[in-house]
């Protein structure tokens, strides 16, 4: 692939403005697109592409394209882009959905060449401001094949995507909205909660001296809250069936860690030493998950 090649990346965040510039020293012709112009500038400052417009015609010779919007709009995007495009050109996203956004293509009218993805890497934050240098090397990158996707293009997409370091998992939409649920969305829920409950303790002195007294534990465990608010609202709003089965798992894991607290020291000890074992064996020092290392 070379300057020929022409890769499109609509909406220039946090993802968006990550994406381009992984694949800004790869030598393709890079086309952004973003709905404000103040983006626009910034990327250009940046000097993040070779075009830059905020009308989505302009991606119209794409080959590849990476829809990296607010999940709410990735569907709507889609359509237009797919009408625009050569049929051959792969429509992917970055959405942290995958279930309704793939039965919505797969039940389309109309062929829309659409291989779902989430890369599994990111920040609370958002905006251009916050592209970082190398977010996807050594992350997880889930791709969700639809019913139009070709055998080719799955396999091109996934060279593509592992060219900027990160490593491809495909996934049925249903699973991978399951499995984030666990893993992305009940640990914001949980931040959220955590933070807002102490935020609006009832007793004020306590919460005051909470609030004073709170460090780095504090500050990990509810570094999630900060999340985004689209972002947060899409994820928690969008996948609710599966964050309530997770909650209700939590329920009753929590029951369970409740009737802990009366066990002897040693059993409960033992119990701490598996827990405390295993969630080291997950990341490694530097916090890169290992998990398939590991188990
Ligand atoms: P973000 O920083 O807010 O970026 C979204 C961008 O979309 C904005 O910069 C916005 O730019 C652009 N946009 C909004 N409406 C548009 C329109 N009509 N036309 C063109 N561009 C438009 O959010 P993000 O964190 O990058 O999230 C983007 C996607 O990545 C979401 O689908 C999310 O689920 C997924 N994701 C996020 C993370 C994460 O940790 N943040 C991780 C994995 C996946 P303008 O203001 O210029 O319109």
């Amino acid at each position: 692939m070379s300057k020929d090649f022409s890769i499109a990346v609509i909406g220039l965040g946090l993802i968006g403005g990550s994406i381009l510039k992984a694949l800004k020293p790869k030598n393709f012709h890079l086309t952004g697109v973003s709905g404000r112009e103040e983006t626009i500038a910034k990327a250009k400052e940046l000097d993040l592409a070779d075009e830059y417009s905020t009308d989505i015609e302009s991606v119209k010779d794409a080959k590849i394209i990476f829809i990296c919007t607010p999940i709410h709009k990735i569907i709507p995007f889609a359509e237009k882009v797919s009408r625009i495009v050569s049929p051959d050109c792969i429509i992917t996203d970055v959405g942290s959905i995958k279930g309704s956004i793939i039965d919505h293509i797969d039940n389309s009218e109309f062929p829309i060449n659409f291989i779902g993805g989430h890369p599994m890497a990111g920040t609370e934050h958002k905006g251009i401001d916050n592209a970082a240098d190398n977010l996807f090397e050594g992350a997880k990158w889930v791709l969700t094949p639809s019913r139009w996707s070709e055998s080719q293009d799955i396999e091109e997409l996934k060279e593509l995507i592992s060219s900027l370091g990160a490593k491809v998992i495909i996934a049925n939409p249903f699973e991978h909205d399951r499995a984030v649920a666990l893993i992305s969305h009940l640990p914001l829920l949980l931040s959220q909660a955590l933070f807002g409950m102490v935020d609006k303790y009832p007793d004020e002195s306590i919460r005051d001296l909470a609030l004073t007294l709170a460090a780095s534990g504090f500050r990990d465990t509810t570094r999630l809250a900060a999340t985004n608010p689209e972002l947060a609202k899409d994820m928690l709003l969008l996948n609710k069936i599966n964050i309530r089965e997770a909650v209700k798992n939590l329920e009753d894991y929590l029951s369970k860690m409740d009737k802990n607290l009366d066990l002897d020291e040693e059993k409960f000890m033992e119990l701490a030493e598996e827990l405390a074992s295993n969630r080291k064996n997950l990341y490694s020092p530097e916090g890169k998950n290992i998990y398939k290392e590991n188990f």
